[in-house]
């Protein structure tokens, strides 16, 4: 049997990846290397744009958000300096606590509802593929064996075995001299100051919850409940040791040392799974090519990069969404010839960004009196709004307009505003329209758009909607939530640019 596609990796790009094929519906078949779900205390937010993507599904309440709308944060970090977001009447960044083991479950019983299945112990070894099928090796608990797929997608991470075994370039700097560590430990209580958030030693207080510089590098300790800090310290003109070299506690203990010159004990926690990190923060790299004939990548097999900002879930999720539905479109038969391409033309410039903020950010921590002097002729920056609704757009990853046509309407490209809308079912917000996951027409006019769409009635969807102040006569969007098509006029064009030729004919015959 041959599948439809083959995802390798049910981290959170390859889980959503997986429900966004089967809302198009297609069911893929999902290999997962571990034997249980990973509970490596990771990423404990989603920030940006995604919180958005998530609502679209329905899954921002399920992941513990407000269950009226995504609400944008108040405030936050860019190169740990404040970002005060509280005057911005638009202020677009938004954000989702949720720890990453929760974030997975989620996306994986959402998933499962959907009907896929995660096929876990299983790794992807390698993989042949020809011009009309992908063979994937796989090695499981009953050994090795292969699976023919029309499409295989490394979901599979930074050390991602799909890019190293296509031979995908993974394109940027190694940035020798930078060593980040950090890891979740436990410190004494007594010293752990919740009331004035610090670590008091007597002799010094460190600040809890913030990216702190010195002389001689930059360090952070972030409480995280029951009494265990996240550790994390940057020193410069330091080459890390190899990934072979296991980092221990006494390890980070050293560096606090030198970058803070306090020696802080601290062991790691017995009941949870252990997080040592050693990161070489220049290590940002995004894949030269995200396609290669029928093998795919997304998420960070597709890049890495520093976590300032929290941008990879922002970055791999939106990666997700934008490649399910064009390679559906593929496997039902009616995407147009150049549909897939777009994936990589639309979604490496967005990795290209994070890349240039991440390292913008880390830039902004080193030590040393240029790098004060830079960060406040930046903090001035922040002083005006218009600077600071910049960057916030640019940590939400909204800035990046997808590539259109010369005429395009100004909304086209972008991912779709925030709308509430009266239809014949009563008042929606747009995301609540968005659940179904498929190509939508908002029609604001008396349905002459819906009239035109009607040939296309077997793969969009056009609702009758009614706003006081409708951005344009009609919006085209896309499953993936980016506005396909807005305006009034050329809207049969941007259907058959997008969502193929009308499976009926304006005549009545099908084709
Ligand atoms: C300490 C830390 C903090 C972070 N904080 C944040 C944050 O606050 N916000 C944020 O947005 N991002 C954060 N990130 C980044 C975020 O965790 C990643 O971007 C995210 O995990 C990427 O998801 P993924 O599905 O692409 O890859 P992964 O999460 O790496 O998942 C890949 C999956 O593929 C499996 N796999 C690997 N190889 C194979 C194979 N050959 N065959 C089958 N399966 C395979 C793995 O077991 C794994 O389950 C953080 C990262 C770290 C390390």
């Amino acid at each position: 049997m041959t599948e439809g596609v083959v995802i390798a990796g049910a981290g959170p790009n390859g889980l959503m990846l997986a429900g966004e094929l089967a809302l198009a519906g297609v069911r893929p078949l999902v290999l997962e290397s571990r034997v249980e779900p990973n509970e490596e205390p990771k990423a404990n937010a989603v920030m940006g744009q995604a919180v958005r993507l998530l609502d679209h599904r329905g899954l921002h309440h399920r992941l513990g958000g407000d269950s009226q709308r995504p609400s944008p944060v108040p405030r936050f970090l860019f190169g740990a300096l404040p970002l005060d977001l509280r005057d911005l009447a638009d202020n677009p960044l938004h954000g989702l606590a949720v720890a990453q083991p929760e974030l997975e479950r989620v996306l994986a019983r959402w998933a499962g509802e959907l009907g896929v299945e995660i096929c876990r112990g299983t790794e992807v070894t390698g993989f042949a593929q020809d011009a009309d099928s992908v063979t994937v090796h796989l090695h499981g608990s009953d050994g090795p064996r292969t699976v023919r797929t029309r499409y295989l997608v490394g979901c599979d991470g930074g050390h991602s075995t799909v890019r190293r075994h296509a031979g995908i370039a993974f394109v940027g700097a190694a940035g020798e001299n930078t060593c980040w560590r950090a890891a979740r430990v436990i410190i004494d209580a007594a010293v752990l100051r919740m009331d004035t958030a610090e670590v008091d030693l007597g002799h010094k207080r460190l600040p809890l919850y913030a990216w702190t510089r010195t002389a001689t590098g930059t360090y952070a300790i972030m409480p995280t409940g029951g009494g265990v800090v996240h550790v994390s310290t940057i020193e410069w003109d330091q080459a890390p040791p190899g990934d072979d070299v296991p980092m221990t506690v006494e390890e980070l203990r050293a560096s606090l040392r030198r970058v803070v010159g306090v020696d802080l004990t601290m062991r790691l926690p017995a009941d949870e799974p252990p997080l040592l990190r050693r990161r070489n923060g220049g290590n940002t790299r995004v894949a030269e090519h995200y396609q290669l004939g029928r093998v795919l990548l997304v998420g960070d097999a597709a890049h890495v990069h520093s976590a300032m900002g929290a941008p990879g879930l922002n970055v791999g999720l939106q990666d997700a969404a934008n490649l399910g539905w064009k390679l559906a479109a593929q496997l039902h038969g009616w995407a147009p010839p150049e549909l897939l391409a777009t994936y990589q033309a639309e979604r490496r410039p967005a990795a290209e960004r994070v890349a240039a903020h991440t390292q913008a950010q880390t830039a902004l921590l080193a030590p040393g009196q240029q790098i004060t002097a830079l960060r406040g002729v930046v903090a001035e920056l922040f002083g005006d709004a218009a600077a600071r609704r910049r960057i916030a757009a640019l940590l939400a990853g909204i800035d990046l307009r997808y590539p259109t046509g010369p005429d395009a309407h100004p909304l086209t490209g972008y991912f779709a505003p925030e709308l509430t809308v009266t239809t014949t079912a009563g008042v929606r917000r747009l995301a609540e329209l968005a659940r179904t996951g498929r190509p939508l027409l908002l029609d604001f006019t008396a349905g002459e758009l819906s009239t035109m769409a009607g040939p296309w009635g077997d793969r969009v969807d056009a609702v009758l909607a009614r706003h006081p102040d409708p951005p344009a006569a009609g919006l085209l969007m896309r499953p993936d939530g980016y506005l396909a098509w807005a305006g009034g006029d050329g809207l049969t064009d941007a259907l058959a640019a997008w969502f193929g030729p009308p499976a009926v004919t304006p005549g009545g015959g099908r084709r």
